[in-house]
């Protein structure tokens, strides 16, 4: 975690930011919340409990720099918020993940049987794939 927030501190320097209360109060949240893939509100109201404050555009905001900065990656589940989760590797894409229709978990997949598919579409398409976004709809476990 240490580690982690001293990445941060440089990377915010270099592009002239400063790690301030309020967006190291944002980044604790989501390093302590590691694979729930909150949305802004719900970081805003756990910071808030720590930093009462801060207000709902700052937090917003700090999101927005944070998945500049690839600190973190802004996700979409379809479910009408947008959510944050941390950029574990930092070298590797998102990992893939599993959204349940009925209950609304989301299960991380660590797998990636991506490269065959990513193959046939290079050669078919003539096109160069940089990165790829996978979400499984479908029934968790419990909801079968
Ligand atoms: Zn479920
Ligand atoms: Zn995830
Ligand atoms: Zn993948």
């Amino acid at each position: 975690m240490n580690e982690m927030i001293e990445n941060l501190k440089d990377r915010l320097k270099e592009k002239g930011y400063k790690l301030t209360p309020q967006r190291r109060a944002t980044l604790d949240i989501i390093i302590q919340n590691q694979g729930k893939h909150l949305s802004t509100e719900e970081i805003y109201d756990m910071v808030k409990e720590n930093c009462p404050e801060i207000g709902l555009a700052t937090v917003y905001r700090t999101l927005q720099l944070l998945d500049e900065l690839d600190i973190i990656s802004k996700i979409n589940f379809d479910d009408g918020c947008s959510r944050y989760e941390l950029n574990t590797h930092e070298d590797d894409h998102q990992h893939h993940h599993l959204i349940c229709l009925k209950c609304g978990d989301v299960i991380e997949v660590e797998v990636d049987l991506m490269e065959t598919l990513e193959e046939e579409i290079e050669n078919n398409y003539n096109f160069k794939i940089s990165d790829h976004k996978v979400k499984f709809f479908g029934y968790c476990s419990k909801c079968q």
